[in-house]
């Protein structure tokens, strides 16, 4: 094992040739600092299992530093004694190479005077390597390098499990930076911290966008942050929240799937513009151009869970530079918590509407009829107001299934829902009671005027026609009438008579509406 420098170019102090195991029991290491070695271990533990696996002499990562000038060597796996620790040229031997060209490179029958691999101090004993370069973000990171002393280039099995490996490295260095970040700003991780806590506590919706925006406020100085929700099934996009200048405006904007920033980086799943560098003259954030004047940063996070993009976070900044690789981690790591919260809190949102509303029609259904009869009732009561409540009842809606199938009398139940949303006022309740029976409950209304109401539900019923394989066809309800304090008072009693009036109506030839 030879000297590990930390793979994010971070001096490190520590004696160097400690071998990776003893390392976290010989100092007393902060939680993060212990997660680092925790990440270099395992990386070290990658190189020597391909190192074994794959009969190499050396396995090696080595990163490019901030400027780009210098290459590093981030771990190592070796059984020769004469290595160079580096740094080298970014832009020198096969690790440049692979880098200037973006894919992976494989040499064999290497002449012993072979130059390319910087890392060895004295005589080339390989034969062969094969040099895989990996990203960071859209940035080249580094290259994994494999060399083995059969001259032979590597085969295709070799090739891919390396391609692969190099995949695992480039992850398990961002991890690393993303670790040392933390590190090195104590008081962004207290953030995170907080705001982890705070959005995993928030169970609506709108609470977990607020905790959200607010933590952004406090890792980067922001002028402006909004959550988008998208609606994958519309292909709609939905501003939840925005803050800052021109929040207004842009609070609760909806909009197409376009060519936005938002748009993009939700369907490529990574975020945008390059390096946070904002033009608002030329790029439209969520649907045009211009929306966002005066700001020179801005970032497009996508919300991903299991590979899906549930929205965007977007932050931006007057001040250039804002958003850049100090910054963008810790957003990153904001945004993943936030995609999580905000999906748990549209399953318990879900769930709720399941918990109140019919399945078939979206109607309330009957236990929030239940309730709101008894807060409608009470009020009538205090306020003395008439409170009238409508039974409908669709006629011979059993013939409809036995005639048309089941299906078709779904679609009838629907299209009765839909005549009741459209005849009540604002005020009044509508529920599926039962089966293919529906209540009204209309709030300050006598009988006379349910009636009214009553009538104009089966007016409209009559009129709509419904699709049948036989052909279209009508059907027609019956309804009944009953108005608190003048028929009941109270609510079991209104139902009752409300029922007993519908009952009457069937019985006296269907199709029309009785009041008590
Ligand atoms: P009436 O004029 O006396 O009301 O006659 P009807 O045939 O409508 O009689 P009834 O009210 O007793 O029949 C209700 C039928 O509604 C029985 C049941 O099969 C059917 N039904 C209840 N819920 C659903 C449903 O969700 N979907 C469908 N397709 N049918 C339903
Ligand atoms: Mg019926
Ligand atoms: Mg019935």
């Amino acid at each position: 094992m030879v000297p590990s420098p930390s793979a994010s170019g971070v001096p490190d102090e520590r004696p160097t040739a400690v071998p990776a195991a003893d390392r976290r029991t010989r100092d007393p290491l902060s939680g993060t600092v212990a997660a680092v070695h925790q990440i270099q271990e395992t990386l070290f533990d990658t190189l020597e299992l391909l190192r074994q696996s794959l009969s190499l002499r050396t396995c090696v990562v080595l990163v490019v530093d901030r400027e780009r000038s210098a290459l590093k060597i981030a771990e190592i796996a070796t059984e020769a004694e004469e290595i160079d620790v580096g740094p080298f040229g970014a832009a020198d031997g096969v690790a440049g190479a692979a880098m200037r060209a973006g894919s992976p490179l494989t040499m064999g029958n290497l002449r012993p005077d072979y130059r390319g691999l910087p890392y060895y101090r004295g005589p080339l004993h390989v034969r062969s390597f094969m040099a895989v370069p990996f990203r960071d973000g859209e940035e080249w990171r580094g290259v994994l390098v494999a060399d083995r002393t059969d001259p032979d280039p590597f085969g295709d099995r070799a090739r891919g499990i390396l391609v692969r490996a190099a995949e695992r490295v480039a992850r398990t260095i961002q991890n690393e930076r993303a670790f040392l970040q933390l590190e090195r700003t104590k008081r962004e991780q207290g953030q995170l911290l907080t705001a982890s806590e705070r959005l995993s506590g928030a169970i609506r919706e709108d609470d977990v966008v607020e905790a959200a925006l607010e933590a952004a406020r406090g890792l980067a100085a922001i002028d402006f942050g909004a959550v988008v929700a998208c609606d994958d099934r519309a292909q709609r996009f939905l501003v939840l929240r925005a803050e800052g200048e021109r929040a207004e405006e842009l609070g609760r904007l909806s909009f197409e799937d376009n060519q936005s920033l938002v748009a993009i980086a939700a369907r490529t799943r990574h975020y945008l513009p390059y390096r946070g560098d904002f033009d608002d003259a030329n790029q439209a954030v969520f649907e045009r151009k211009g929306e966002l004047r005066g700001m020179n940063s801005l970032l497009v996070l996508p919300l991903v869970v299991q590979e899906k993009a549930a929205g965007a976070l977007v932050v931006a900044a007057r001040r250039r530079g804002a958003f850049r690789d100090d910054v963008r981690p810790l957003l990153q790591v904001l945004a993943n918590q936030l995609a999580t919260s905000l999906l748990n809190a549209r399953m318990v949102r879900r769930l709720a509407e399941m918990a109140t509303t019919d399945g078939l029609t979206g109607l309330a259904n009957r236990r929030v009829f239940d309730a709101e009869l008894e807060r409608h009732v009470k009020s009538a009561e205090r306020y003395r107001k008439p409170l009238s409540l409508v039974m409908c009842d669709i006629d011979f809606f059993k013939r409809v299934n036995d005639t048309h199938g089941h299906k078709v009398g779904d679609e009838v139940l629907k299209g009765f829902a839909q005549v009741l949303l459209a005849c009540k006022r604002d005020l009044d309740v509508v529920a599926r009671y039962g089966g293919e029976e529906f209540a009204i409950l209309c709030e300050n209304t006598d009988t006379a005027g349910a009636k009214l109401l009553a009538e104009r539900v089966r007016r409209e019923l009559v009129q709509r026609p419904f699709a049948a394989e036989a052909g279209a066809f009508r059907v027609t309800c019956s309804l009944g009438v009953a108005t608190f304090p003048v028929h009941a008072q109270n609510r079991e009693d209104l139902v009752r008579l409300a029922d007993e009036a519908l009952y009457r109506a069937k019985h006296s030839g269907r199709n029309r509406t009785v009041a008590a």
